[in-house]
């Protein structure tokens, strides 16, 4: 099979300031290995600090969210332009937070996937079903369908996928490895009936309470690539022991 990047991705959510950025960020770069990229999403006012910070130390940058549009009048959001002229490769979009508490649907996402791509931004783009969705069985379909909507984005295939079941984010339930691969070779697969080079190539991060105790599990799977992590990227003691299990 074709070598994938590695990746573990620590987002922060609305964690931080800038003493946790000038701390955090000197220390993630002392671990930074060339073979496993190590990204970082702070909270948006804090993307220009944290990629000057890292200039240099082999950790690179990810918003958290970003707008649909290029420009306009759009109170309160920022372009995926503005993303990488402060230095930023990666945007999270469609995180199940963006979901549940913003309202965004699939097409806005994959608008926000579509628009990071044309301006050389990375998505990393969430999916995932929930809890309800996963006892009804309906997993591989809710899947699909938020496939569907990335596939239907042009240069879809620079994209990464991460896979967050809704159930296992910051709830201490993690999918078990094989709940995990599982799902993420039906996606791989699902992916390749479109475009099965790409699907060989492209980058499924799992996400959903990866801990230190679990991550070298679940990094083990041959259709798991990298991970995001939530609550354990906030300290160091916790992140470095998954980092270095990639
Ligand atoms: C996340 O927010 O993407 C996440 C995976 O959170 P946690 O690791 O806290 O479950």
């Amino acid at each position: 099979s074709p070598r994938r990047r590695q990746m573990v991705v620590a987002n922060w959510k609305m964690h931080g300031s800038f003493d946790f950025c000038r701390a955090m960020i000197p220390a993630l770069g002392r671990a930074a290995q060339d073979a496993v990229e190590l990204v970082v999403c702070p909270p948006a006012p804090f993307l220009a600090t944290v990629s000057q910070l890292a200039l240099g130390t082999g950790v690179t940058c990810s918003a958290q969210d970003v707008a649909e549009l290029p420009s306009g009048a759009r109170t309160g959001e920022w372009s995926a332009a503005m993303l990488a002229e402060v230095g930023c490769r990666y945007a999270l979009v469609g995180h199940s937070e963006r979901r549940q508490h913003h309202y965004e649907d699939d097409a806005l996402i994959a608008g926000k996937a579509r628009a990071c791509l044309l301006a050389g931004i990375t998505p990393i783009v969430c999916i995932g079903e929930s809890a309800a969705e996963r006892e009804r069985g309906e997993t591989e379909q809710v899947l699909c369908n938020q496939l569907d909507w990335l596939m239907s984005t042009p240069l879809w295939r620079q994209a990464i996928v991460a896979y967050e079941p809704r159930w296992a984010i910051g709830t201490n339930q993690a999918a078990t490895p094989e709940v995990a691969q599982a799902t993420h070779a039906l996606i791989r697969a699902y992916l390749a009936q479109c475009d099965a080079q790409a699907a060989a190539r492209m980058p499924l991060l799992y996400g959903g309470s990866v801990k230190a105790d679990n991550a070298q599990q679940l990094l083990a799977m041959p259709d798991i690539d990298g991970v995001l992590v939530g609550g354990a990227s906030l300290d160091i003691a916790a992140f470095l022991p998954i980092y270095s299990a990639a």
